[in-house]
């Protein structure tokens, strides 16, 4: 399988460090509150990626952590009149919710940075005893002049990093002995969440806490590290120089960075104020829907939102789950149960889509060809399996479309039909566990009606809900 790499700039077969075996670190989001579009990309093309490399039958460890400290969660406890742990708690528990319904799998683990505070501290201290790091006033930082391969993975030209480098100095930071120099540990501002630490009360910078969890739970060399294309300067790139400075060996094999997602060409960001929240898209569509949409491009390549390249995708996964539909209808209204001699000649090209769609997928996750592969394949249903196919043939052909959408973490088989007496029998549940003042047995079940395609709107006239 080829990889682009972004340390090398190459496009390189991957080879895991233990045979069989894979370990992915990606970087997840900062929990202060409902995760965008944008940051729903990386979590769906790399879910992908794991899915894709256990269809090859190696055995992944996946790592995806939330960071639960930081400014924005603070200013947002601050604003709430809750405390920061009360903000996170409640962001990753929709995080995951989101997770849950774009088939995102959970990471094996997903560690949090406040969990992990001790790892760090220790990292710092090591990397002020081998002399990489210094404290000022309270304040450490990494001394980026003394990590001889600083700026490896972003192939920037540090000098003229540097020369710019005062609009690189944050307020409050201007004790750094280098404009490149990052923050590794912080003291506390009043009101601010703070732990123990040997330079002062305070907090971890956020580079740290990657470095730490990806070696607490993978170890130090891993095979594969992720993110979004944002990321790889600085915070990759700081990553890099604290774990190599600390443990002496390569951080990470391959580097892997999806592209953004645009809307009118611009990344959408929350600070941009541009972005649409997974949950509002849920409003309108299937997730199952923007998980296609996120795939008909290749990671690498900018994705630009729009109206009309969604509408695409619903059409493009109707007619997949259409050719499903009459399959499923073939096999329960089929004369014959086993296959004839040219259904099992017919039935033997199924394989050879296997094939072009692994092709497509060793192709640096080519999802974009591995999907056009999918098309085919229904093109192959609608021709081939017809009103005196048998069923095992019917089923065949069903079983290889389900099989290649799981690989890409799609669903492709219809969900049941709900009924509208089993919706309003939970919405009345819903009402009296609101009454209770029971909300999270209310968000529970608004959940659950999310996950079976029911939107609830508080309107004037009491709730009402729609199919999405
Ligand atoms: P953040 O919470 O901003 O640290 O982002 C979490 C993850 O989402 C990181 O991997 C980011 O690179 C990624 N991300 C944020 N915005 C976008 C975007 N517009 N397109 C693609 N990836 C994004
Ligand atoms: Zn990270």
């Amino acid at each position: 399988m080829l990889l682009y790499n972004t340390l090398t700039k190459k496009r390189e077969e991957f080879v895991p460090i233990t045979p069989g075996k894979v370990s992915i670190y990606v970087c997840g989001p900062t929990v202060y509150d409902f995760i965008h579009i944008g940051n729903a990309r990386p979590m769906i093309v790399f879910d992908t990626l794991r899915r894709y490399l256990e269809h090859k039958g190696y055995e992944v460890n996946y790592v995806s952590n939330f960071t639960d400290v930081d400014d924005k969660i603070i200013k947002k406890s601050i604003e709430e009149g809750i405390s920061s742990q009360e903000v996170s708690e409640r962001y990753i528990k929709e995080c995951r919710q989101d997770m849950e319904h774009m088939n995102v799998r959970p990471a094996t683990v997903h560690p949090r940075a406040t969990q992990e505070i001790d790892g760090m501290i220790e990292m710092i201290d090591t990397l002020i005893e081998k002399g990489y790091a210094y404290e000022k006033n309270g304040t450490v930082y990494f001394s980026t002049r003394k990590d001889k391969e600083y700026g490896k993975l972003s192939h920037k030209n540090l000098d003229d990093l540097r020369s710019g480098g005062r609009d690189l100095l944050v307020s409050g930071e201007d004790e750094k002995e280098d404009p490149l120099d990052f923050v590794l540990w912080k003291p506390k501002k009043e009101g601010e969440p703070f732990w123990r630490s040997p330079w002062s009360d305070g907090r971890p910078g956020w580079h740290i806490e990657c470095s730490v969890m990806s070696r607490k739970y993978l170890g130090d060399t891993i095979d594969i590290h992720a993110g979004g294309e944002d990321l790889v300067f600085p915070h990759h790139e700081n990553e890099i120089a604290q774990s190599e400075c600390c443990n002496g060996v390569p951080f990470a094999r391959y580097w892997l960075h999806n592209a953004f997602l645009n809307i009118d060409n611009h990344k959408m960001s929350k600070s941009l104020g541009n972005f649409f929240t997974v949950r509002e898209i849920e409003q309108h569509y299937d997730l199952q829907v923007l998980r296609l949409f996120m795939l008909s491009a290749h990671y690498r390549s900018p994705l630009n939102f729009s109206d009309k390249l969604m509408e695409s995708a619903k059409s493009s996964l109707e007619r997949i789950r259409n050719a499903v539909d009459n399959l499923n209808f073939r096999i329960a209204n089929a004369k014959n149960t086993s296959m004839n001699e040219d259904e099992s000649a017919k039935a033997g090209e199924l394989s050879g889509f296997t094939k072009q769609f692994d092709e497509a997928m060793d192709d640096d996750i080519n999802t974009a060809d591995a999907l056009a592969v999918i098309f085919d394949l229904v093109r192959f249903a609608n021709s081939e399996v017809k009103e005196d196919s048998s069923q095992a043939f019917a089923r065949a052909v069903k079983d290889e479309i389900l099989m290649l959408g799981e690989i890409l973490g799609m669903k492709f088989e219809r969900k049941e039909e709900v009924l509208d007496d089993q919706i309003e029998a939970l919405i009345e549940e819903r009402q009296a566990a609101r009454k209770a003042k029971n909300f999270a047995r209310a968000d529970e079940i608004r959940g659950q009606l999310a996950q079976m395609g029911i939107t609830l709107l508080d309107t004037r006239e009491g709730v009402k809900w729609k199919r999405n």
